[in-house]
């Protein structure tokens, strides 16, 4: 029998943490530390170098040769450069070292990471640099230690460094209101994001036999399945013991590096799968998604499967999300989204909430870019996630609320009239029967679920997002409510205010249904529908405005990911269409060839025995056609292509793949797929939809 796994001794085995740090550090060093990482402030280098030796020697016992600075480029994966703690003695010994400097920053010849142009102005060196509130840990004989990553002259490289710089704007913006209503304990308000991550498993060997699963991580061609998703037998379903030790497996690596794994399912398609974390600050949320979307595919390949994190791996059943989870709460554990027991308790809940729904209303175009790939816009709108229009849902309890205070009218389901600071609100059931799953943005109950985020995202971007446009809110409000005599008249005010401002982006209905295209229009909600269409907001003067203001991104950085943004997407779309063209040339066109050669044969030894060949006849002339569109989509595809590439401007280019590329691409499919139906299954050249969706 396997070693029974003591999941209490086990966890965070593998992770620098706090409990470690005081096990191995002298008191006054630990102490210095951890006000580091509570305070968020930058490391101390008196103090570095003993933080390094006692890491180096704990990542040596653990098995450890190596270090690498962990960080997050543009690529939206991680990256590691691993350097080992040798250290020549000139007698022909080495000994292990590690210094504070080591620790504290390095220098990875970054050239070839994405940057936007902003290296090729400046200096081409990147910097790393240890993020000490996220823990360092050791992996595969390496100890890892979570950085941020920049250039010469300070401009962000990476995803982490925003998102950082957002947690301190968002921290500083709740401390102005908090200290409104009285608290003056707090010295740090923490984004806190917990995210849900939705995966697809299939065979190695099946995936091994599909050029499109291996060069772009979904299904450029298949035919629906007999059966897909129709039944409803997959969700939350028994799951299959291949699949239950899979889970076991990626349970027990993740809990051993400190990742907080609670709940697992089986997902609405079939071969999905679910996996949630106890929520974390925000960083450390990131770097453990990053992890575990990493793990997610590594012990995949240990039980000879593929994990799919694409959005959208096969046409006609669900893709796959991740749902961001987000709030705020203060160091000494209040979170900011729960509605509280006192009158004061429920005015500053309100002041929150009502601060996030400004933010939603003013920002919507740059949470909807925050979660924009070529993968995702396969999900957005398409009935299976919520549209790429971004509104809030409440839930009917609140909006009454929130209607009545705008309206001061009484609220119905509660007895006096609902006054901000005076009266208290009812008892929100936390809500787990009237959820809108069609919501992008939806409250459930003590934090906001943001749920339009794709599967594979690096969820720095959206979380920077939410708490720069959240800081914004608050600090406005602040510059009000600081001002004035009477306080719970100022702060009723500007929430009823507020609430007649924004309250268009609030809307509790079907998020899927035709109708709201319409209602959201009606009320000036923008409806960004591809990545393409969402990119601009980036720059938009308004979103700059607010990034500067916060110093979360500067003008130069801006425009730097926009510039990523278009060519990422160009890049995928290209590569997808180079697959596709190339899979129906080689592959599909000889196999369809083979089957009509087949065909043909027989049809005319039929006729030289006198038989009509009535089923050969229909059949060949049916393939005949489809083949000749076959073989005039690739060549309209191929044109698309050298077209798209031979455009020079980022926008323009990105927007070729769009509009003509992909169309093509999507043209082309349907021939194919079309021809899935009729070719006999041992001439098709790759497995099908049912061999990959139901053989796991
Ligand atoms: P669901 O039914 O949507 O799965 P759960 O209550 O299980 O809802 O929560 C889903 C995720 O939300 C989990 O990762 C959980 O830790 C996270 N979560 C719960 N509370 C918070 C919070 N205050 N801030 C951020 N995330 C949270
Ligand atoms: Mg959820």
């Amino acid at each position: 029998m396997a070693e029974h796994f003591n999941v209490v001794e086990q966890f965070g085995i593998d992770v620098f943490n706090e409990e470690t740090m005081k096990q191995r550090l002298p008191k006054n060093v630990f102490k210095a530390l951890k006000k580091t990482i509570a305070e968020g402030k930058e490391l101390d280098s008196s103090i570095a170098d003993v933080v390094a030796s006692a890491m180096k020697d704990w990542a040596i016992e653990k098995g450890a040769t190596h270090y690498t600075h962990w960080f997050q480029p543009m690529t939206g994966i991680t990256a590691e450069k691993h350097d080992s703690f040798i250290s020549p003695m000139g007698d022909g010994t080495v000994i292990m070292e590690f210094s504070g400097k080591e620790l504290i920053k390095g220098e990875p010849d970054a050239s070839s990471f994405p940057s936007g142009g902003i290296r090729a102005t400046f200096e081409a060196r990147g910097y790393t640099a240890w993020d000490p509130t996220s823990y360092a840990f050791v992996k595969g004989g390496s100890l890892y230690i979570p950085t941020a990553f920049y250039s010469y002259s300070g401009e962000a490289l990476d995803k982490k460094t925003p998102l950082l710089r957002s947690m301190d704007v968002v921290s500083d913006a709740a401390l102005r209101i908090l200290k409104l209503f009285g608290n003056t304990t707090a010295k740090r308000v923490v984004a806190t994001v917990g995210a849900e991550q939705e995966y697809f498993l299939v065979n190695k060997a099946t995936y091994d036999k599909r050029k499109d699963l291996i060069f772009t991580g979904r299904t450029l061609f298949g035919a629906p399945a007999p059966k897909g998703q129709e039944l409803d037998d997959h969700y939350f379903g028994t799951i299959k013991d291949r699949v239950a030790s899979y889970m076991k497996d990626l349970d027990e690596h993740m809990w051993k590096l400190g990742i907080t794994s609670k709940t697992k399912h089986n997902e609405v398609a079939p071969a999905q799968h679910e996996n949630a974390p106890i929520f974390a600050p925000a960083n450390l949320a990131t770097d453990q998604n990053q992890l575990t979307m990493e793990l997610m595919k590594k012990i995949a390949l240990e039980h000879g499967l593929v994990c799919l994190l694409h959005e959208k791996p096969f046409a006609g059943i669900n893709g796959s999300g991740k749902h961001d989870n987000w709030s705020l709460s203060t160091d000494d554990g209040q979170n900011l989204l729960d509605p509280g027991k006192s009158p004061m308790e429920n005015a500053q809940f309100l002041t929150f909430l009502v601060a996030i729904i400004k933010a939603v209303d003013e920002y919507s175009d740059l949470l909807r870019l925050s979660v924009a790939s070529a993968g995702n816009d396969h999900r957005l709108g398409a009935n299976e996630a919520p549209p790429a229009i971004i509104s809030i849902f409440l839930g009917e309890e609140l909006e009454n609320v929130i209607e009545a205070l705008e309206e001061g009218k009484e609220y119905t389901s509660g007895r006096e009239m609902f006054n901000v600071g005076v009266s208290s609100l009812p008892n929100f059931p936390k809500d787990t029967t009237d959820r809108n799953r069609t919501s992008p943005f939806a409250f459930t109950g003590n934090k906001f679920e943001f749920r339009s985020a794709g599967s594979s995202l690096n969820i720095a971007g959206p979380n920077t997002v939410l708490n720069t446009i959240v800081a914004n809110s608050l600090s406005e409000f602040a510059d009000v409510l600081e001002k004035a005599d009477d306080f719970n008249a100022a702060l009723h005010d500007l929430l009823v205010k507020n609430i007649k401002q924004h309250k268009r982006v609030i809307f509790n209905g079907n998020g899927y249904g035709a109708e709201w295209l319409v209602e959201a229009e009606k009320r000036g909600l923008p409806n960004l529908k591809t990545t393409v269409d969402a990119i601009p907001a980036l720059t938009a003067e308004k979103n700059v405005k607010v990034f500067t203001k916060f110093g979360v991104y500067s003008e130069v950085e801006l425009h730097a990911r926009q510039e990523i943004n278009y060519e990422n997407y160009s890049k995928i779309i290209n590569i997808e269409a180079l697959t596709t063209s190339d899979m129906a040339k080689t592959e599909i066109l000889p196999a369809v060839m083979k089957f009509s050669k087949d065909v043909c044969d027989m049809a005319a030894s039929k006729k030289a025995l006198g038989i009509e060949p009535v089923v050969e006849t229909e059949l060949a002339n049916k393939t005949n056609t489809l083949t000749i569109s076959l073989n005039e989509k690739i060549d309209a595809l191929n044109a698309a292509i050298v077209k798209a590439q031979g455009v020079s401007d980022y926008a323009e280019q990105a927007k070729a793949y769009c509009d003509d590329v992909f169309v093509a691409m999507q043209s082309l499919r349907a021939v194919a797929d079309e021809l899935e139906t009729i070719v006999g299954e041992e001439y098709w050249p790759f497995p099908t939809y049912d061999e990959l969706l139901f053989n796991v």
